[in-house]
């Protein structure tokens, strides 16, 4: 089986993980911070918060915010259900705004029509690896007083005009789950470069209270205090030790997926009905996925046959995503349905993420194109 995505683990990762497994500090010790500053430099943001994961990521920044109920943050469609989740946990409202056709990113114009006296915040999600529209975004965030947040969870290693992501919004989210660039077996991260929505994360990764046990251990205190509800949404130092050591490897793997994806645009380009979506100029691409359209007509057949025949072979293709308006928990509690973003809800019918990531051989991937075009052409 060819998986859609999967980790690549090494002796140095390895060796990196150990070493913290035999030192005084699991949790909460020196690795975390290091990583922090490690992804901090990497994406040139001035600060970064480490938890749990990717989801604990999202949480943490829509409470920095202070979203709260009866707040509406905008939230892009075409997404894994937990970037819209996270306005729901904090008992916001999350409104579903469409997507681009050609990019599926959210698009700047559908969410301006959806901006009212409520709207506190916009979370754009930089689908299958492409940096959204931060420029038009910003503008429309300052006009407004909003804050933009970006799920980067697809994105780390991505650039926008040689800016990196993570850098382009006032929080940008990772996810170290071990389908995404760099792993910890679970994990995220927030930058940003506000010291007073960095801090608030801190306390709210730790229950909500004030320090944590190393500052209070270096001062020989034991006095402390729970100023705001929290949760444990910590991360380990031997996760963030793995972190690291995958870092070192990051920009090598995003090449590799660039050239995945380079080779699998070219063997589509006369393939009736196969259609890779568009990568916008200046976008240096991080191909978390690689997203084809089947339009079956062209194509003489469905998505979903080519899902079957390609699974049938071994191939590991998938769909993301289910527009997460079409969720029944969204359904039933917030009456969205049918018809609320029409772009992302045909495109939902047409797309397959096929295998990528950096372990590929060069023949895996002529595996995946002979089939896809056996497929097309029978
Ligand atoms: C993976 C992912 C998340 C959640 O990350 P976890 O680490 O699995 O919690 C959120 N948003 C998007 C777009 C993702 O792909």
């Amino acid at each position: 089986m060819i998986p859609y995505g999967r980790q690549e683990i090494d002796d140095a990762d390895v060796a990196a993980v150990i070493e913290v497994l035999r030192s005084d500090w699991l949790t909460t010790g020196p690795k975390v911070e290091q990583f922090e500053r490690d992804i901090a430099h990497y994406v040139g943001a001035k600060h970064a918060v480490a938890v749990s994961s990717g989801t604990a990521a999202l949480h943490a920044a829509m409470y920095a915010l202070g979203i709260t109920s009866g707040d509406e943050v905008i939230v892009s469609s075409m997404t894994f259900a937990a970037s819209a989740n996270c306005i729901v946990f904090q008992e916001g409202l999350p409104v579903f705004a469409d997507v681009d056709p050609d990019t599926l990113l959210i698009d700047p114009e559908r969410v301006e029509e959806k901006i009212g006296p409520r709207t506190k915040a916009i979370v754009a999600v930089d689908y299958a690896g492409h940096p959204c529209d931060y420029d038009t975004l910003g503008v429309l965030a300052g006009k407004y007083r909003l804050k933009l947040v970006a799920d980067a969870c697809h994105s780390l290693g991505a650039a926008l005009r040689s800016r990196p992501v993570g850098s382009l919004a006032d929080m940008s989210v990772f996810s170290f789950h071990p389908v995404k660039h760099i792993t910890t077996g679970e994990g995220g991260m927030v930058t940003t470069d506000d010291a007073v929505f960095a801090q608030r994360m801190r306390r709210f990764r730790n229950h909500g209270i004030a320090t944590d046990h190393r500052e209070r251990q270096s001062r020989g205190e034991w006095f402390y205090e729970m100023v705001d509800l929290g949760y444990n949404y910590r991360i380990t130092d031997f996760q963030c030790a793995l972190g690291m050591s995958q870092l070192h490897k990051l920009n090598e793997w995003i090449d590799r997926r660039q050239r995945i994806a380079g080779r699998y645009s070219g063997a589509f380009e006369d393939l009736p009905g196969i259609r890779p979506l568009a990568v916008r100029p200046q976008v240096s691409h991080a191909y978390h996925l690689f997203v084809i359209r089947v339009d079956a007509k062209d194509a003489g057949i469905t998505r979903d046959q080519l899902f079957r025949t390609l699974r049938e072979q071994g191939i590991g293709a998938n769909v993301h995503y289910i527009p997460v308006h079409l969720h029944p928990f969204y359904r039933s509690r917030f009456n969205t349905g049918a018809g609320l973003c029409p772009v992302a809800e045909h495109a939902y019918r047409e797309i397959l993420s096929l295998p990528v990531f950096p372990g590929m051989t060069d023949e895996d991937v002529e595996t995946v194109i002979e089939a896809v075009k056996k497929a097309v052409s029978s």
